[in-house]
């Protein structure tokens, strides 16, 4: 028997043959298409000529920020629906400092932050959705994944030498795996949202000519020496091979229950204000609630709030 507190369903959540209310996408101009169009080569970079000034940029961080703390808090009393957002992005295009920029003003117990880097050999044991799986935001929740399974169809797919160490079944070519795990990381996401978790994705797009700058300033800058890696030098040889994977991945997956933004990262304060609002209006759409109470539980306040009044006190 389920208690009427515990089974109430959710106001928003009235399914439409294919098209669940959850799946409402936030519009944007940095939205990647459904139809499989998206172009890197023609996506920005930098912001638009005619961008707002620092000034305002501050500002409207600033209120963003403000709006999805006040969301987050909702979200957590609901504690029925979660959101995942994931960042991904060529090194020094600035994910920890966004996610930082975005999440600064949140409630730590409401937020989980996991990075994801070169699997363990516990992790290289399972398929390749676990270990992102057990660390899925909880009810109630933001889950930030900084990096994710993407990487299985990014570094994966630029370094086909790591699909060696996952020791997988035989396969007839290279493009069958990348197709098949396009369709298990669309099912798994539909999936997820079907359950109650909004999921949204970050591409921060930097180009190679801001990269090199920065990571140029992570050489000559000592306090910045701990964030260089030779890695990423390395790395930026495969600048092609990571665009076109890329480009694939997020045509294959940038869906209505799981959208891809790509965001112009050659300018930080501007990327972080994008982040920002769509994460905002994602929240917004999500319309969390404070929970209803039962009729019996007002009550149980009502006889709590007279036990508890100190003394000769009134309310
Ligand atoms: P930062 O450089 O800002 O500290 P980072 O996310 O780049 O953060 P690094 O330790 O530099 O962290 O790099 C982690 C590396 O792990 C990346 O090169 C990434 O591509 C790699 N990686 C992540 N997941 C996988 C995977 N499933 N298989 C192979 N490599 C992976
Ligand atoms: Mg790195």
């Amino acid at each position: 028997m389920y208690s009427t507190g515990e089974w109430v369903p959710l106001r928003r959540m009235v399914f439409h043959p294919g098209e669940p209310s959850m799946w409402n996408p936030v519009e944007n101009s940095y939205r990647v298409p459904f139809d499989g169009s998206f172009k890197i080569e023609h996506a920005d970079t930098r912001p638009p000529q005619s961008g707002p000034s620092r000034k305002d940029l501050k500002a409207q961080l600033k209120a963003e920020v403000a709006a999805v703390d006040t969301l987050q808090e909702i979200l957590f009393a609901e504690d029925r629906q979660s959101l995942l957002l994931v960042f991904q992005a060529m090194d020094a295009a600035g994910k920890d400092g966004t996610i930082r920029a975005v999440l600064r003003g949140l409630n730590p117990a409401g937020c989980q932050v996991f990075s994801f880097k070169q699997p363990s050999a516990r992790e290289l044991d399972h398929d390749f959705l676990w270990r992102t799986a057990q660390r899925m935001p909880e009810r109630g929740k933001i889950g930030i994944f900084n990096r994710s399974y993407y990487e299985e169809v990014l570094v994966v797919r630029v370094h086909p030498k790591f699909l060696g160490m996952q020791r997988l079944p035989p396969y007839e070519s290279l493009e069958q795996i990348w197709k098949h795990r396009y369709e298990s990381i669309r099912d798994h996401e539909q999936h997820l949202a079907r359950d109650g978790t909004r999921i949204i994705k970050f591409f921060l797009h930097v180009s190679p000519d801001e990269q090199g700058k920065r990571l140029h300033r992570r050489i000559t800058k000592p306090k910045n020496h701990w964030k260089f890696s030779s890695s990423d030098l390395a790395e930026r040889e495969y600048w092609t091979e990571y665009m076109d994977a890329y480009e694939a991945a997020l045509n294959a997956t940038s869906r209505p229950w799981a959208p891809w933004y790509s965001i112009p990262a050659d300018d930080k304060p501007f990327m972080r204000v994008q982040v920002a609002q769509i994460v905002h209006k994602t929240l917004k759409d999500m319309d969390p609630r404070y929970p209803d109470l039962s009729d019996e539980d007002r009550a149980a306040l009502v006889a709590h709030r007279e036990s508890l009044r100190p003394e000769g006190e009134e309310d």
